[in-house]
């Protein structure tokens, strides 16, 4: 009889004197070592290898190798999102009865674990203003470990105050974590100006193509870099290998995207801002920004993609302006490769009061452009159309 062979046996990669250009993917999970000795030198630290995924493993270290040199930092580790990255850094880093100052305008997710979640572990924050230094530093308490801000705010795009707060930190021994997403390092160098942990959701501006979801952690101090990567470890927030080989193919034309949205980010915002339907337009990179002139030191003038809008008219106005533009995605995101719209009353502040939300300058005719790379001519005919549908409302 006929004897089969052994299937299951794994047959051995071809060898090749040529060399991949490409990163391999490698979705293996285990990794089978020599000998028990060989396995020691690995966990011991004398000897360089992968144990098991969960652990890391080579395509999560070659995308935080990537993101590294972009922060001008070392040992970065990159986890299964964003959210994940900053659940890795407290949960890491602060036990019960520790105390978080916030900023008042961080991404929601963030908010919500501050407010709801950590305090059922005995974690607890105050939030405060981060473009105003001296309301920052009286949410400080005794037992306040750690500062959390992002340096531009969503949707208003206020600029914290990122010279005062990182000395602010310092003199009072906080751990400064910078959530540096929407700015990137190119934005705001969060690592080269002093933030002792910098965090960032890959998923948007750095993959950049909508179809992966993965975060990066970098820790200045080495037990605290310990710390977060075994609780990345242990809470099993690992990145899969073919999300970090998809973020890492989307790295290599960050630079292009980069130059690109900016630019049109900043002739869209000149565009809209004369239209008749437009009652104001908030960028960095403009004179009438209220914090134009922070921006200009904290930014260096790289004032990013984001722009963000008000209507003249409320809801009803928002909903022409959506369905006028049904080639830019009305979705809850930022960072694609292609302009896509946001609108913080129904989605990211729709938790908030009508009252709290006016409170943060959030109006039912406002909305967050994330500004991609199009060309530009089509990107203002896009906005033009879609503005004039609001206009003919009347
Ligand atoms: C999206 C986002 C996050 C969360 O990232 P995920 O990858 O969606 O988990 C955190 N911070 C900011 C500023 C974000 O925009």
């Amino acid at each position: 009889m006929f004897r089969r062979p052994n299937l299951v046996r794994r047959t051995p990669f071809p060898d090749s004197v040529s060399r991949a250009v490409v990163t391999p993917l490698q979705p293996s999970v285990v990794y089978a070592s020599p000998d028990p000795n060989a396995l020691d030198d690995q966990y011991e630290g004398r000897a360089k290898g992968y144990t098991y995924g969960r652990e890391g493993h080579p395509n999560a270290d070659v995308l935080a190798q990537m993101i590294d040199r972009m922060e001008g930092g070392a040992g970065g580790i990159v986890t299964g999102s964003g959210m994940s990255a900053v659940t890795a850094t407290i949960l890491g880093l602060l036990s019960a009865g520790d105390h978080i100052v916030g900023g008042n305008q961080l991404y929601g997710r963030s908010l919500r674990m501050m407010t709801q979640d950590l305090p059922r572990w005995g974690i607890t924050s105050t939030l405060a203003d981060p473009t105003d230094l001296a309301a920052m530093e009286a949410a400080i308490t005794p037992t306040t470990k750690l500062m959390l801000v992002e340096v531009v705010s969503n949707p208003t795009l206020r600029i914290a105050d990122m010279e005062g707060l990182t000395r602010l930190a310092r003199d009072r021994g906080l751990i400064l974590v910078v959530d540096n997403t929407f700015t990137t390092p190119y934005g705001y160098p969060a690592f080269e100006r002093g933030a002792d942990v910098v965090i960032h959701s890959v998923t948007k501006l750095m993959a950049g193509h909508s179809d992966v979801t993965l975060g990066y952690v970098l820790a200045r101090d080495p037990a605290r870099r310990k710390a977060i990567y075994d609780t990345i470890v242990t809470l099993g927030l690992t990145p899969s290998p073919w999300d970090c080989w998809m973020a890492e193919r989307g790295l290599y034309s960050f630079d292009m995207r980069h130059e690109r949205s900016q630019a049109n980010a900043a002739a869209l915002a000149e565009a809209i801002a004369e239209h008749p339907a437009v009652s104001s337009v908030l960028y960095p990179g403009r004179a009438d920004h209220p914090d134009h002139n922070r921006a200009g030191a904290v930014l260096d003038g790289q004032f990013g993609n984001m722009v963000t809008f008000c209507l003249k008219g409320g809801r009803d106005a928002a909903v022409a302006l959506t369905r006028a533009a049904p080639q830019l995605p009305f979705a809850p995101t930022l960072g694609d490769i292609g302009t896509t719209l946001s609108h913080p009353a129904s989605s990211s502040h729709r938790g908030l009061t009508p009252e709290k939300r006016a409170e943060l300058g959030i109006t039912e005719g406002m909305f967050r452009v994330s500004v991609g790379c199009e060309p530009v001519a089509l990107l203002r005919e896009d906005f033009t159309t879609a503005l004039d549908a609001v206009s003919a409302l009347g």
